[in-house]
């Protein structure tokens, strides 16, 4: 058994400093945690319930975007008017993953704060480096038909599972955080990092810090987006490969684009160089395969998972097709438009 102290306090300043201790970790929906916990994985020695702490709810922010609280839960922020009608991208990511049940329980804050899905990482009977650092990695030359292949390292070649980051990568969203430091705000490109030789920290949050919200800026590519995910079966499991692609058309021509690849790496995968490479470019088969050589670059297979590569070629290029011709993938009856 595992002992903890248990802490459920009703404002951020009072969570703060509840927070205290290597090994205390905040509590949401539960829906990762809990797991975590039965399997032995995670052993915090202090939890700290986050459940009371004023952080629901969806607003307008002045600028013009919308304000997602931490702890809104999934299906709150898909079915929201408002997410819905301008920022259908990102309710479709949401609505891609996990299960009715896991998305009324699971929050925003807690969907950026998943751990990996990878086996070895649940299996403490073997090794792990992001789960006992040093310990070796149990998927590079074992079973890693799930794995990255993009930005790994030789510690870790584990992948980001979140549908609803990928979407937020591509909408450069902003994560407000607040900690002893004070509140910070984190470009979405910069909080999930790259395994490196640190596989153990999925993200740059700092000891203590809590997640409060995620901002969405003005721009909303209502009009040409579409995520596309690729999995084993047709609901309730992680992507192989998944694509977040928003465009915005003037005059027949593609004047911004934002594309993020999800089951690929240990964070949503972007490029500046595959946005920058659309842009100005007609909506057509050339300007994608530019974009997708882009985004593919340095891809490595670790042998189960080599098909992965060509796979998220044809994603790259289907969604992007799917966007420009404003026929989204349905995400909610897994229509293929
Ligand atoms: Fe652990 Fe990463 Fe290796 Fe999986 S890929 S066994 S999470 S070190």
């Amino acid at each position: 058994m595992i002992r903890f102290d248990y802490h459920r306090p009703e404002e951020i300043e009072a969570a703060l400093q509840d927070a205290v201790g290597e090994r205390t970790a905040y509590l949401a929906g539960g829906t990762n945690l809990v797991d975590l916990l039965k399997e032995n994985v995670a052993r915090p020695t202090r939890i700290v319930d986050i459940n009371r702490l004023p952080l629901r709810g969806i607003a307008e922010t002045e600028d013009g975007g919308l304000r997602l609280g931490a702890l809104a839960t999934n299906s709150e922020t898909a079915y929201d008017e408002r997410v819905q009608r301008r920022y259908p991208l990102l309710s479709s990511a949401i609505l891609a993953g996990a299960s009715p049940q896991l998305r009324n329980a699971a929050t925003n804050g807690g969907n950026l704060n998943q751990r990996t899905r990878c086996y070895y990482f649940y299996d403490v009977a073997t090794p792990c480096n992001k789960r006992e650092p040093g310990q070796g990695c149990g998927a590079i030359g074992g079973v890693n038909r799930i794995h990255a292949i993009l930005g790994a390292s030789p510690s870790c070649i584990a992948t980001h599972p979140s549908d609803m980051c990928v979407a937020l990568a591509a909408l450069k969203a902003e994560v407000r955080v607040m900690g002893p430091g004070g509140e910070r705000v984190i470009p979405f490109a910069d909080y999930h990092r790259l395994p490196g030789d640190e596989p153990e920290r999925d993200s740059t949050l700092r000891p203590g810090e809590l997640v409060t919200a995620i901002d969405l800026p003005p721009e909303d590519f209502s009009a040409h987006h579409t995520y596309l995910k690729l999995r084993d079966r047709l609901s309730y499991a992680f992507a192989l490969v998944s694509v977040a692609a928003a465009l915005r058309i003037d005059g027949g021509r593609i004047a911004e684009a934002r594309i993020a690849l999800g089951g690929v790496a240990h964070k949503p995968w972007r490029r500046e160089d595959a946005e920058e490479v659309l842009r100005g470019s007609t909506a057509d088969a050339a300007a994608f395969e530019r974009a997708a050589d882009l985004l593919l670059d340095g891809a490595q297979g670790q042998g189960q998972n080599d098909f992965k590569i060509p796979l998220a070629r044809k994603a790259i290029l289907r969604a992007l097709a799917q966007a420009a011709a404003g026929t989204p993938q349905s995400q909610t009856d897994k229509r293929i438009a």
